[in-house]
C-alpha cells in the first residue's frame, strides 16, 4: 500500500538541512510509481517529477520535519497547483457573461456521463444561480439517448426542448437557441452524441455545432476512471474545440483520479466539476488540493505535514536552533515559544488524531487531553513571570515561586512542577542541540 510506502521513505534522512538528489531521489521514485499506480499518463508523470525536482532542490528543511516530510509537501503543492489549486476558486465558476441564453456545450465520448451532467447541471443552475434553463439534445444516434434527457431535465424541473432522430445536430441547436431566446431562459445545455472512441466525423459535428451556436462555456466531460486513455482523448478534443472547462465524472467510484492530471497537463483548461454520484445532486465544484491528496493516495500522511508547516513558525524554530547551536541556553521564553507552538498546531490530542493507528497505539496510555490542560497551565505560569525571570530561571527562589503561584492561581507546587519538567526539557535540548517540536513531541511520548 502506497501509504506505508511513503511513510516508510519520510520516515529516513530526519535531520538534513536540505532537499538534494541523494536524499530524495528514493522518494521520487515513489511518487513517480503513486502516479503511474494512480493511472497518470506517462508523459504528464515525467513532466510533473522534473518541476518537483527542480522546486525541491535546495529547499530548506523545516526542523521539525524530515527531508521526506518535506517532499511530500512540496510534492503536493506541485500537484494541487497543477490540479489548479493556483487559479483560485473562481475557476470552477462556469461563466454567463453575454446576451442571454448562455450556452453551455457539452463534449466527450459516450459513456462518460454528459447526459447526467447536463441534468446535474439544470439542478445546479437553477438552485444556485437562480437561472431558467433549457436543455436540448443533439444526440440524433440513439433515441433512448433523447428520452434519457428528457427524462432527467423533467426530474430536475427544467425545460426541455425536443428533438427528433432525423434532425440535424446544428439545425436542432439553432432551433432550440431560438426558441430560449423567446421564452427568457437564462441558459441553454446542448448535450450532444458521443462515440466509444475519437472519430472524426463525431469532432467534425461538434465543431460545426460549436461554430453555429458560439457557446459562452464548451465543457469537455471526462471519466476518471478512464485512465492512460484520458490523455489521448482530451488531446483530439481540445484540438477539435475551443474548450473552456473540464467535468471529471464517476469520482465516487474507487479510481485514483490520474485521469485529472493527464486532463489538466494536456489541455491547461480548469477542472470546475467533479461528479460524484449517478443521482442528480452528485455535482461538487472541484477541489484540486483534495484531488492531489486522492491522487497520492497518502490524506494523514499530508495533513499532518501541513499541520507541521501551519503551525511552527519557521523562523523562531532556526532562531532557537541557531541559538543553541551557539552555546545559547533554552530559557523560559524558549519553552514557552515551544508551548504556543503546540497550542498552534491544535494541541497533542488533535496531532494524535491525525497519526496513523501504528503510532496512535505505540502513544496508546498518554492521556493527551490531561497533556493539554497541563500545557495551558503551564503557559499561565510563565506568563505570571517578569521577563528578567524568564530568562534567567535561576534567579526563582521560594518568594519568588509564591508571587508567581498567586499570579497564575495555581499551587506553589504546580510552579516547580513546571519548572521541574523545563529543567527536563533543557536538558534534552542540550543533548538535540537544537530541535523542534516534533523531536519533542517524539521523546515526549517515549
Ligand atoms: P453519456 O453517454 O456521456 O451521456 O453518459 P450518461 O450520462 O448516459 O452516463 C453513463 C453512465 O454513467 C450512466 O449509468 C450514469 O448513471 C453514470 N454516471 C454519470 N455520471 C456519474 C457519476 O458522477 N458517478 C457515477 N457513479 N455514475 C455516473
Ligand atoms: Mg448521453
Amino acid at each position: 500500500n502506497l501509504t506505508q510506502r511513503l511513510a516508510k521513505v519520510v520516515k529516513t534522512m530526519r535531520g538534513e538541512a536540505r532537499l538534494t538528489e541523494a536524499n530524495t531521489a528514493e522518494m521520487l521514485r515513489e511518487v513517480r510509481l503513486a502516479l503511474l499506480e494512480a493511472d497518470v499518463a506517462l508523459p504528464a508523470v515525467r513532466e510533473f517529477i522534473s518541476r518537483v525536482k527542480q522546486k525541491a532542490l535546495g529547499e530548506a528543511v523545516i526542523s521539525s520535519l524530515t527531508p521526506g516530510q518535506a517532499l511530500v509537501g512540496v510534492v503536493q503543492q506541485e500537484l494541487a497547483s497543477l490540479m489548479g489549486a493556483d487559479l483560485g476558486p473562481q475557476a470552477s465558476q462556469l461563466s454567463f457573461a453575454t446576451q442571454p441564453p448562455a450556452v453551455i456545450l457539452m463534449a466527450g465520448l459516450q459513456g462518460v456521463g454528459k447526459t447526467t451532467t447536463v441534468g446535474k447541471l439544470a439542478k445546479y443552475l437553477q438552485e444556485q444561480h437562480k437561472k431558467k434553463v433549457l436543455t436540448v439534445s443533439a444526440d440524433v444516434y440513439r433515441p433512448a439517448a433523447i428520452a434519457q434527457l428528457q427524462a432527467v431535465t423533467a426530474q430536475v424541473g427544467a425545460d426541455f426542448f425536443p428533438s427528433h432522430v432525423n434532425d440535424k445536430p446544428v439545425e436542432i441547436a439553432l432551433a432550440a437557441l431560438d426558441y430560449a431566446k423567446k421564452h427568457y431562459h437564462d441558459i441553454l445545455i446542448i448535450d450532444t452524441a458521443g462515440r466509444l472512441g475519437i472519430d472524426e466525423a463525431m469532432m467534425q459535428e461538434i465543431a460545426a455545432l460549436h461554430g453555429a451556436v458560439k457557446p459562452i462555456e464548451t465543457l469537455f466531460v471526462v471519466d476518471a476512471m478512464l485512465g492512460q486513455d484520458a490523455i489521448n482523448t482530451a488531446k483530439a478534443f481540445n484540438d477539435a474545440l475551443p474548450l473552456t472547462g473540464i467535468v471529471l465524472t464517476k469520482l465516487d467510484g474507487d479510481a485514483r483520479g490520474g485521469a485529472a492530471l493527464s486532463v489538466r497537463y494536456i489541455t491547461g483548461k480548469p477542472i470546475k466539476f467533479a461528479g460524484v454520484s449517478e443521482k442528480l445532486d452528485g455535482l461538487e465544484a472541484f477541489d484540486p488540493s483534495r484531488m492531489a491528496n486522492r491522487i497520492l493516495g497518502m490524506g494523514d500522511i499530508l495533513a499532518l505535514v501541513e499541520e507541521a508547516r501551519k503551525g511552527v513558525d519557521v523562523k523562531t524554530a532556526q532562531d532557537l536552533a541557531q541559538k543553541l547551536k551557539v552555546g545559547g541556553k533554552f530559557d523560559l521564553n524558549d519553552f514557552k515559544m515551544q508551548l504556543m507552538q503546540m497550542k498552534k498546531m491544535g494541541g497533542l490530542s488533535n496531532l494524535m488524531d491525525k497519526l496513523p493507528a501504528q503510532m496512535q497505539q505505540a502513544a496508546n496510555g498518554a492521556n493527551m487531553d490531561q497533556a493539554d490542560k497541563q500545557v495551558r497551565r503551564m503557559e499561565g505560569i510563565i506568563n505570571s513571570m517578569t521577563l528578567q525571570e524568564r530568562a534567567k530561571p535561576e534567579l526563582i527562589k521560594a518568594s519568588r515561586k509564591r508571587r508567581i503561584a498567586t499570579g497564575a492561581g495555581v499551587q506553589v507546587q504546580e510552579v516547580n512542577r513546571m519548572l521541574a519538567q523545563f529543567e527536563q526539557m533543557q536538558a534534552m535540548m542540550k543533548k538535540l542541540k537544537g530541535g523542534g517540536m516534533m523531536k519533542m513531541m517524539r521523546s515526549m511520548k517515549g
